[in-house]
């Protein structure tokens, strides 16, 4: 007999995220994760194919992390981040400026990427109107996912499965698809040629769109919406909170195509999975439209836990790693293995593509049900979580090749008894 379902397992008070909580399932019980493994209240563990949402880049409780995150909850957990300053978070910051592309040096902390982004749409909105112009407008793309606050969900594609019951509520924006073929940026020049004049910004996740269907463009195509926006003297918005630190095979996605855009989000893996972070970057150009003699010009946000101190530390601790460990090389062995492992799947009836970007690999299925699958990974001791129309796996950089080929494996196996009844049932 299995041990009994723990006594405060119950959905009497809790409320799940995207969740139908007449029908939802309860979530399985864990007391524990270590590296590429969740441990499940009954014993089980189960292999992380996904970093609990693409966060946990160095495997659960890393040493170095959890050090000085406990070095910092014995000094200083918490204390606000106006009118008082402490080490982490002026660090990290300096950090950021320096690992981020060009002018990306004025950093603004949140707790969450939604904030994170509507940090940055406030902010774009203000730059212009500091200069004397309103603009109430964004430009985002078809399949974009930026949060689920209301100005972020406002960007995010309706057509994505997010947000339908919102549509009310959305601010001013457009959707355009991804400029890709030659027919499509023309169209896109001539969207932005019409309403510059109302566009505050466009916002992109550059090279993998992800809650939105993990789709991928090339850095061709972000540095063509790069000169499309200087060319119509837009702003440009790099949402990187899922493809930032090393996601994609570089510290930012922005950096393959030579893109810097005038305000990176940042978030999930800022602190290696740890504690909620996030930073909103600016360049040079938007932080000194904020900055004159008249304080109506000055930008008004303050999260209450702005820059926290445990979460500013876990992220300095996460850079360590990033700078002591070689992750890039890791997720180059990931992508590569990846790719040669999910490829059996392509031949599959009812798969409709197969691809990698760095430690990101996806199979794409005739369906909108995937998550229908979610159990069967579960059966087979994976942790991997499909959703819409994909299957795919995120792990952790520090995944060890047999424990990597136990996913694919499990991918291959799910979706080929996938192909198999779906094609059954004809
Ligand atoms: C997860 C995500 C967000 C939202 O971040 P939260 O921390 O869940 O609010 C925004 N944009 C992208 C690209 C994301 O992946």
């Amino acid at each position: 007999m299995p041990p009994a379902a723990p006594s405060w397992l119950s959905l009497d008070h809790v409320w799940l995220p995207y969740a139908q909580m007449a029908t939802a399932p309860l979530p399985l019980p864990v007391v524990g994760a270590t590296g590429v493994r969740i441990e499940l209240a009954d014993g089980r563990g189960l292999i992380d194919g996904i970093a609990s949402w693409w966060t946990a880049c160095h495997g659960y409780g890393h040493p170095h992390i959890r050090a000085a995150v406990a070095a910092q909850l014995d000094k200083l957990p918490h204390v606000m981040f106006a009118g008082l300053a402490h080490e982490p978070g002026y660090t990290l910051a300096a950090r950021l400026a320096t690992l981020l592309p060009g002018d990306l040096e004025h950093a603004f902390f949140s707790e969450s990427g939604s904030v994170a982004v509507e940090i940055a749409l406030k902010m774009a909105v203000q730059f212009w109107k500091n200069r004397g112009e309103e603009r109430h407008a964004f430009i985002a793309f078809r399949h974009g996912y930026h949060g689920d606050t209301l100005g972020a969900l406002s960007v995010t594609d309706p057509a994505s499965g997010f947000h339908d019951a919102l549509a009310a509520y959305r601010t001013v924006q457009r959707f355009a698809e991804l400029p890709r073929t030659a027919v499509e940026r023309a169209e896109f020049e001539r969207v932005l040629a019409a309403q510059c004049h109302e566009v505050a910004a466009v916002i992109v996740e550059p090279l993998v769109q992800g809650a939105g269907g993990m789709r991928f463009h090339d850095a061709e195509t972000l540095a063509f919406i790069r000169a499309a926006c200087d060319r119509h003297g837009l702003l440009l918005i790099a949402d990187e909170i899922m493809t930032g630190f090393g996601r994609t095979g570089r510290m930012v996605a922005c950096a393959e195509a030579a893109v810097v855009p005038d305000i990176i989000c940042l978030s999930k893996a800022l602190t290696g999975g740890t504690l909620p972070l996030a930073a909103t970057v600016a360049g040079t150009r938007v932080f000194d439209a904020f900055r004159s003699d008249r304080f109506d010009d000055a930008f008004m946000h303050g999260p209450t836990f702005m820059g926290n101190p445990l979460a500013c530390a876990a992220a300095n601790a996460s850079l360590d790693l990033f700078e002591r460990e070689p992750r890039l090389q890791q997720v180059a062995a990931i992508a590569a293995q990846l790719a040669a492992e999910l490829e059996p799947c392509r031949a599959l009836p009812g798969v409709v593509d197969v691809r990698v970007k760095g430690a990101i690999g996806v199979v794409q299925l005739a369906t909108n049900q995937a998550s229908a699958l979610r159990p069967a990974f579960v059966t087979r001791g994976v942790w991997v979580r499909p959703f819409g129309d994909v299957v795919y796996l995120a792990p952790a950089f520090t995944i060890e090749r047999e424990d990597l080929a136990t996913l694919t494996a499990a991918v291959r196996e799910v979706v080929t008894e996938w192909s198999q009844s779906s094609r059954g049932h004809g």
